[in-house]
């Protein structure tokens, strides 16, 4: 267990509404460490729909799902948030004198006066193929998620899968990439129509290789470096994709996780709150977003936004105890230089 950590509010989950509630902490000085079970902030926008378009964000007419995490996070940076990615919050234990101890599977090690809970649907986990080895080469050669396309320049990718990601990202990299080959056990893809049409006239220009009907089926390399990824037909036929990068986009498992255990107060699976202050059934744990509930509630970006506003002014008691709170617009107070 590696040296305990001390911040002011521990927030878990680093999906929109977790770094929106760093920004609002950060106005009320008051500083924020970022736990996130996956390896890329952004929650659902940056796993499930990076280039998607939304068009309810107030003051957006559209904005993909990534380009509003970029913006989230340029947002947070005047507050210098401390982000541990890769890490799931596992156990909540109460500190004497006030606040929780916060323990990740991976040693992480954190003291916080207050936690917000922003962890979404629960926890999501890559559906990871089963290929023997594949843990030695992840966060290497192997990403379930990808943050900025352009770290894939000039490689040779193998991308896993047939759905909206796997064709989506096949598409977009095919324009940064030395090579992309895209590996489902269909010939048939399951994405949108227009994406699939766009992947076939792409493959047809010699910038993709469908490698149909085939499915992972092991892996080459050494020190955590790829050098080829093996697939297999369901007759038995074999091939070796020479490889740098193996993308395998199968989809996301989501679940409560470990909050389950944690006492608080929970209905149909989310977190009850208190929607004047977005405390939970436990002192100091308050949660914000996808996770909760209340009547009215709305799984929507902005109403996460505006619980996350609301969480941090009821938080700002405890850890400034000895400051009155006076409320301030942006405009009057400005950002810290
Ligand atoms: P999430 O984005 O779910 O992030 C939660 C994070 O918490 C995750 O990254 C997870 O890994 C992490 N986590 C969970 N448990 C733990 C743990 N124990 N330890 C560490 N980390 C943990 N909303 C809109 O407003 N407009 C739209 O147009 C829109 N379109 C959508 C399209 C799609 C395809 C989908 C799937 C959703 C869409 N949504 C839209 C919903 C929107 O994405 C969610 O409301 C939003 O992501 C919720 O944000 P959040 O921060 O509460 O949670």
């Amino acid at each position: 267990m590696s040296e305990t950590q001390s911040t002011d509010i521990a927030i878990i989950g680093a999906g929109p509404v977790g770094l929106f509630a760093v920004f609002e902490a950060g106005m009320l000085e008051m500083r924020c460490h970022v736990v996130d079970a996956l390896d890329a902030p952004g929650g659902q926008c940056t796993a499930l729909y990076p280039e998607k378009p939304i068009y309810d964000i107030p003051g957006h007419p559209e904005i993909g799902g990534g380009a509003l995490v970029e913006a989230l996070l340029a947002q947070a940076a005047p507050f210098a948030p401390v982000y541990h990615l890769g890490h799931r919050i596992e156990r909540l234990s109460p500190v004497a004198g006030g606040g929780w101890r916060l323990e990740s599977d991976k040693g992480l090690a954190l003291e916080a006066r207050a936690v917000i809970v922003a962890a979404g649907g629960g926890m999501f986990g890559p559906n990871r193929p089963p290929l023997a080895g594949i843990e030695a080469y992840e966060g290497t050669s192997v990403f379930y998620a990808i943050a900025r396309r352009e770290e894939f320049r000039d490689q040779r990718l193998v991308i896993g899968g047939g759905g909206d990601s796997a064709v989506d990202w096949a598409i977009s990299l095919a324009e940064v990439a030395k090579s992309v080959q895209i590996v489902h056990r269909r010939p048939k893809f399951r994405a949108a129509p227009e994406s699939v049409a766009r992947l076939h006239a792409l493959a047809d220009a010699g910038q993709v290789e469908l490698v149909v009907p085939y499915q992972l089926a092991g892996l080459e390399g050494a020190e955590g470096r790829l050098s080829a990824v093996v697939v297999r037909t369901l007759d038995g036929e074999v091939r070796r994709l020479p490889a740098d990068v193996l993308l395998p986009f199968y989809g996301l498992s989501t679940e409560l996780g470990p909050i389950a255990e944690w006492g608080l107060e929970t209905e149909h699976n989310l977190v009850s709150v208190d929607p004047a202050r977005f405390s939970t059934s436990a002192p100091d744990i308050f949660a914000i977003g996808d996770i909760v509930t209340y009547p009215g509630k709305l799984k929507l970006i902005l109403c996460g936004f505006s619980e996350a506003a609301m969480a941090t002014q009821a938080i700002h008691p405890l850890v400034h105890p000895s400051e009155a709170l006076h409320f301030e617009y942006s405009t009057t107070k400005g950002l810290p230089t």
